[in-house]
């Protein structure tokens, strides 16, 4: 069977019995240069969505680049070995739409309608202690008519971050402010528990709350969403993957070492480390998919524009497991509250968010997890994980995190100054400068379905500058 890892011992060995000095690597590698239309940068939910498409639909060539061993960023699906069963800690649920239908129909995989039907059961995880009373979920649906007014007023949202220059002050005010002013501060525990991963949510600028909570979202909630009926939201990914690899399209555990968009002529260039070794990419358009952080950029050729705007950005340390041995009551969400309505029942960062139901409710227990600062191990957010758990759940010694996946660098955000100062404007402005397109989460919102549609216009963007 195709194996990876041998082929990675095979060029290993191959790498350290003949030494070629460095630029005569590079000059094997260019020799053998890989030349596409388009070079995509992350193969999650983006950049695999946009390789599909330029590669079935615009007759274009692509190779897209993921560091990870497989697609589909924050899709994780874990294979339990005792129930024999696939259980999501990442992705979900998909909104009602087109391009969410018609992107799975591609791909075979047939969906069935998901609702968030569960209950409530606010506890202080400190000590297990219950806070407030049972709520329904449904019964939090119609408080949500006054902040769906308040959308109204931000039409341009879904199209991205788009807004005036001169910015409307409620984008910017402090997300505390802005419900006290509009009457909506009953929403925020709400809010706090369904959009998890924003982090501080009463002094995040309103502008990230509107767009991670907006109006797709909320009809979906009443609506309904879509899952994969086979319960494998991963499957997209793998298929996707075997499709790009008949046409030699994509390279996974693959890093880009350096980076040059400014060649003159038709191509601009990139070296990638692969499992297969150094590969010299050249392609005429570079369509980046990543979050777009200093450190995930490492390598590539920023310019003192792109390195100033992406050198703004302050992201979430979001993380998710699945725990062994932590019976809830089935139809039950576990929210982590504290008995002080002053900050409304929000406990502080870092924490536990939820301990929730899988459709394995007496296997596993999924949980998600939230910290402001970048500065905690995987180890320490794995113990913490457990002894906040442990708190929640008393009597239950045995708890084991038999899945974990980190999601850092999670939401990026800027400071409500840089939004005044044109920050978002300066942002978009990037879009076709140096070959270059931008698309993914920090372009929009973290959302399969909404990120597919921006990507559409991002591709539309990119097959005007074909012609
Ligand atoms: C726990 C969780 C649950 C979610 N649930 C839902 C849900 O139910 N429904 C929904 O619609 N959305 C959900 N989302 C949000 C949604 O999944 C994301 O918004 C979406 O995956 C973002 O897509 P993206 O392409 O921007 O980034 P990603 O999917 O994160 O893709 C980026 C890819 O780039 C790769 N990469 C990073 N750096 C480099 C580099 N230097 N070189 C090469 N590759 C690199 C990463 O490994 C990754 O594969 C969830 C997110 C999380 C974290």
């Amino acid at each position: 069977m195709f194996s990876i890892s041998r082929f990675c011992l095979l060029w290993q060995i191959c790498s350290a019995t003949v030494t070629l000095p460095h630029s005569a690597k590079h000059q094997a590698a260019a020799a053998h240069a890989i030349v596409r239309d388009v070079a995509i940068i992350g193969g999650g939910a983006t950049g695999t969505y946009a390789a599909i498409r330029l590669q079935e639909d615009f007759n274009k060539s692509v190779v897209v680049i993921e560091k990870e061993r497989d697609l589909g960023g924050h899709t994780n699906t874990y294979h339990d070995p005792i129930s024999k069963t696939t259980v999501e800690l990442g992705v979900v649920a998909f909104h009602d739409l087109p391009v969410v239908t018609k992107f799975f129909a591609r791909f075979d995989i047939p969906l069935v309608k998901f609702f968030f039907n569960y209950t409530l059961k606010n506890v202080n995880f400190r000590n297990g202690h219950p806070v407030g009373e049972l709520e329904s979920h449904k019964s939090t649906l119609g408080m949500f008519a006054d902040y769906s007014e308040q959308l109204q007023r931000f039409k341009s949202l879904e199209e991205g971050y788009v807004f005036p220059a001169s910015v409307p002050e409620d984008l910017v005010r402090p997300f505390e402010h802005f419900a006290r002013i509009h009457n909506l501060t009953a929403l925020i525990p709400r809010i706090w528990t369904i959009d998890q991963g924003v982090g501080d949510l009463l002094q995040l600028p309103t502008l990230y709350v509107l767009k991670s909570f907006g109006p797709e979202m909320l009809r979906s909630l009443s609506s309904g969403f879509w899952t994969t009926k086979r319960r494998n939201n991963h499957e997209l990914y793998e298929r996707a993957f075997q499709r790009l690899k008949t046409t030699n399209s994509v390279h996974v555990n693959s890093v880009v070492e350096s980076m040059n968009r400014d060649i003159p002529g038709r191509y601009g260039k990139m070296v990638v480390s692969t499992p297969f070794g150094r590969k010299v990419v050249r392609a005429k358009q570079f369509l980046f998919t990543i979050p777009p952080t200093l450190e995930t950029l490492t390598g590539f050729d920023l310019d003192r524009y792109e390195k100033n705007l992406f050198s703004a950005f302050q992201y979430m340390d979001y993380s998710t497991g699945l725990i062994r041995g932590a019976p809830i009551p089935r139809g039950t969400t576990m929210c982590n509250k504290i008995p002080d309505p002053h900050v409304y029942f929000l406990p502080r960062l870092p924490t536990v968010y939820t301990l929730g139901p899988t459709h394995q409710p007496s296997f596993l227990t999924d949980v998600k997890f939230g910290s402001n600062t970048s500065s905690m191990t995987e180890q320490q957010v794995r113990e913490r994980i457990i002894s906040d758990s442990s708190r929640a759940l008393p009597g239950n010694p045995d708890l084991e995190l038999v899945a974990y996946a980190s999601h850092k660098p999670y939401e990026l955000r800027v400071s409500s100054d840089l939004i005044r100062d044109g920050f978002y404007q300066e942002l978009n402005g990037l879009q076709g400068l140096r070959r270059s397109y931008w698309t993914g989460a920090a372009w929009h919102a973290h959302d399969s379905g909404l990120l597919w549609n921006f990507t559409e216009g991002i591709l539309s963007r990119m097959q005007r500058d074909w012609s």
